[in-house]
């Protein structure tokens, strides 16, 4: 069997490798490897794809939810509600720039921010509601969006781990996740779900004015070199990383495809163990499976963790610790789901490349462990 990894980019690679190789030469021989046409390519390719206006790539996704929070001027003290069960870079970039990060419970089954609680939690000093796309689903964007409308708030969208995601509005209209708020910002982080070779990021948005300003504080508050009209920031998508992305956007949907497979095979696998919740699929959006994350009830999840490693199965748990109870970002308040996941949820390998000789062992050990498990028990 092909060595089991979360993700294996080594695969995918290979069979993108003559195409990957010749883009990346190109950059190295023409040498223009800041803001080079292939930057600008794929710009306008992510553009099409994502059917948004503008898109402003930048270095990484913490650097474009940070680079949406200042172009939407928000002040220090200015409140900003996000879900409590999420990767910390929502959160950090929200104090960084001191504003307060409010942190609301998510549902227990799709893990996407609880929309009746972000009502909650709105406040005089609240201005933006940055909703995320946990795990490859789009949130719940018609109802956020009506909320965000009646209070005047902005809507950030962290779509790191839902690019190609699609919701459906009421009406049936149809829009690509990160493109529903007043901006969306997204990570091409290597393991990401269209990921580079290095570090890489980009923002979305509908709004010409804003894609201005987002432009040019990405590129240190200058719209004309050496005019600097704003404190901005340092943050460019090299070449080699935009070249090597104009490839795999190509793929982008291929690979979607590839990922719900494997995630309908663990389904079906899973189905009769009743320890075992699958991930719930909500109706008005698609899902790209960033992660295929499962809830382990009334066994102990660490214990199974083990047992699996053990069993040669690579696993991961997003998140162990709940946002709220990290040292850095502790905050009273109620978080009752998000801390029963965190002790709950495990993930399995998730990639484009899964065969099925792999998708066989992977069912097979998970379902031996938890036997074993609940004889121990
Ligand atoms: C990966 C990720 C980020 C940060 O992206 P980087 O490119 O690593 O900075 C932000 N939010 C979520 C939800 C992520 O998964």
């Amino acid at each position: 069997m092909r060595e089991l990894r979360m993700v294996d980019l080594a695969t995918q690679y290979e069979a993108i490798k003559t195409e990957v190789d010749q883009a990346i030469s190109d950059v190295i021989s023409n040498t223009s490897f800041i803001n080079g046409p292939a930057v600008k390519n794929f710009q306008k390719d992510l553009e099409s794809y994502l059917e948004v206006e503008h898109v402003i790539p930048c270095a990484n996704g913490t650097d474009a939810l940070q680079i949406a929070m200042m172009a939407l001027d928000l002040q220090p003290g200015d409140e900003v509600i996000t879900a409590s069960f999420t990767y910390v870079a929502t959160a950090e970039v929200i104090a960084l720039l001191k504003l307060k990060p409010v942190l609301v419970d998510v549902d227990p089954d799709t893990f996407m921010i609880n929309v009746e609680q972000v009502k909650a939690a709105i406040g005089p000093k609240t201005k933006a509601i940055v909703p995320v796309h946990l795990f490859g689903q789009t949130a719940p964007m018609h109802s956020i969006m009506q909320i965000a409308k009646e209070h005047n708030l902005f809507v950030i969208e962290d779509t790191a781990q839902a690019i190609g995601s699609e919701y459906t509005f009421p009406d049936g209209t149809k829009m690509k996740s990160g493109t529903i708020g007043h901006i969306g910002a997204t990570s091409f982080f290597p393991s990401k779900n269209l990921g580079c070779f290095g570090d890489g990021g980009a923002l979305f948005t509908r709004d010409e004015n804003l894609a201005k300003k987002i432009r040019m504080i990405a590129n240190h508050g200058q719209s004309i070199q050496y005019y600097h009209d704003e404190i901005g920031v340092n943050s460019r998508l090299d070449s080699v990383q935009a070249a090597v992305l104009g490839i795999k956007l190509k793929n982008l949907n291929k690979y979607s495809s590839a990922r719900q497979s494997a995630a309908e095979f663990y389904d079906r696998a899973f189905a009769n163990i009743p320890e075992i919740q699958t991930p719930a699929r909500v109706s008005n959006s698609t899902h790209v499976f960033h992660q295929y994350t499962l809830r382990l009830k009334g066994l102990n999840r660490d214990l199974l963790v083990t047992a699996l490693k053990e069993k040669g199965l690579p696993v991961m748990v997003y998140y162990p610790v709940p946002l709220h109870q990290q040292k850095a970002y502790q905050q009273e308040g109620n978080y009752p789901v998000t801390e029963m996941l965190c002790k709950q949820v495990f993930s399995l390998p998730m990639h484009t490349e899964l065969d099925q000789e792999q998708l066989n062992f992977i069912t097979q050990t998970v379902v031996e462990a938890i036997t074993q498990l609940r004889k121990k028990q």
